[in-house]
């Protein structure tokens, strides 16, 4: 390959007519496929645009992250020599929590003579194919959510309407209250809808301001309290001179109302939620960190990543029997991610945390979309 022209051979003088990082951007724009290096401590070095359009992560925050950040395949073969080229297939996490499965060619990156990490091609053309499929799964996941309260009212009203000179009267409120409950879990399911739509076309416009924490975590507490007919108490900690955080309010009562609420939802018989608040370094930044925890069923190390895309309810009598769509904390997730911070949760003993960190400076300013 030619990088250089001699621009005086008496001295033996060349210079650059392309640099590495060109001729890699070139590379990337003109294939159809993605690619990514890491070094040999597993850290990822290099993240090509086709690879944020299938994972969702963008480069700015997988780079310098761990490889099984990005890897759900446990074990991947290497080269015996350098030069060697392997095929395999590996499954990988999507930034919301999906797993994909790609086609994989990896080799080695040789550096004066030593291997210094390796260069990983993804086969990216047929997964669009996948892609296709996974929106038909989408919408039949929807059609049957939607389905389902629509034939409940149909049906009781259908019955209201045709006896409604023979039926009782306590049957007839029986029947009234679940046409108004399922109308309001169809109208709770549209909400979370459009807020998926708005997160995945980039519409949602974000307004980041200063904003105190303490009167916000106050507001929604008293919401999801009133909720519950004050089922249970909340044990907050959080410090009255702790610094503003750089969020857009209404999107982090949102995040904080589906968390809170989550923890009501799922530890029934319990008397407390805790709620604490700390300044703490996250990723290498200093971040408030609001811990929300509860003492309820739990969640299994497996199902950690699952809770947070689409429509997953882990199955349980417990959620069986509890309102929800599934979908508040891929929501959840989404926004906090937008908004500079993170989410994060452990289950351990009885005891679940979800840990959402908040920036405490402004991470491009005003209102703002990722790109
Ligand atoms: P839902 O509307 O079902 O509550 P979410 O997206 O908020 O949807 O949560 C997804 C699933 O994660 C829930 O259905 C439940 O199975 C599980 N989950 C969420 N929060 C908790 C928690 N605090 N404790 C145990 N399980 C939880």
């Amino acid at each position: 390959m030619i990088f250089y022209q001699t621009v005086d051979s008496d001295k033996q003088e060349k210079e650059l007519l392309i640099s590495p990082e060109q001729l890699l951007d070139s590379v990337a724009r003109a294939t159809k496929n993605g690619f990514v290096a890491f070094d040999l401590e597993n850290k990822i070095t290099l993240f090509s645009p086709k690879m944020t359009e299938v994972t969702g992560w963008h480069e700015a925050e997988i780079l310098g992250k761990d490889l099984k950040e990005l890897y759900a395949s446990k074990e991947a073969n290497f080269p015996k020599n350098p030069e060697d080229v392997i095929s395999q297939p590996v499954v990988l996490f999507t930034r919301d929590g999906k797993q994909i499965n790609l086609e994989t060619r990896l080799t080695s990156i040789i550096n004066k003579g030593v291997t210094a990490g390796y260069l990983v091609f993804f086969v990216i053309e047929d997964y669009n194919k996948d892609l296709d499929r996974a929106q038909s799964e989408f919408i039949s996941t929807v059609s049957h959510e939607l389905r389902t309260p629509i034939t409940s009212i149909k049906g009781f009203a259908s019955t209201l309407l045709q006896q409604s000179q023979t039926i009782a009267e306590e049957k007839r409120n029986k029947y009234i209250n679940i046409i108004k409950n399922q109308a309001e879990r169809l109208s709770r399911l549209v909400e979370d809808l459009l807020a998926v739509s708005r997160l995945e076309s980039k519409k949602l416009q974000l307004t980041i301001h200063p904003v105190k924490l303490k009167p916000i975590i106050e507001r929604v507490t008293i919401i999801v309290e009133s909720k519950h007919k004050n089922s249970h108490q909340f044990d907050i900690s959080c410090s009255d001179t702790l610094p503003d955080i750089w969020v857009d309010a209404d999107r982090l009562e949102q995040i904080l109302t589906n968390l809170i609420d989550n923890a009501v939802k799922y530890s029934p018989g319990q008397e407390t939620v805790e709620i604490k608040v700390r300044v703490c370094q996250h990723d290498g930044k200093e971040m408030l960190r609001v811990n929300i925890i509860d003492y309820g069923i739990g969640i299994e190390e497996g199902n950690i990543r699952k809770i947070f895309t689409k429509f997953s309810r882990l199955d349980s009598p417990l959620t069986r029997s509890t309102e929800g769509t599934g979908l508040g904390l891929y929501i959840s997730y989404s926004l906090t991610k937008l908004l500079g911070g993170d989410l994060t949760v452990t289950s351990e003993d009885g005891k679940t945390t979800f840990c959402l960190y908040l920036p405490l400076e402004s991470h491009e300013g005003g209102a703002v979309w990722w790109d």
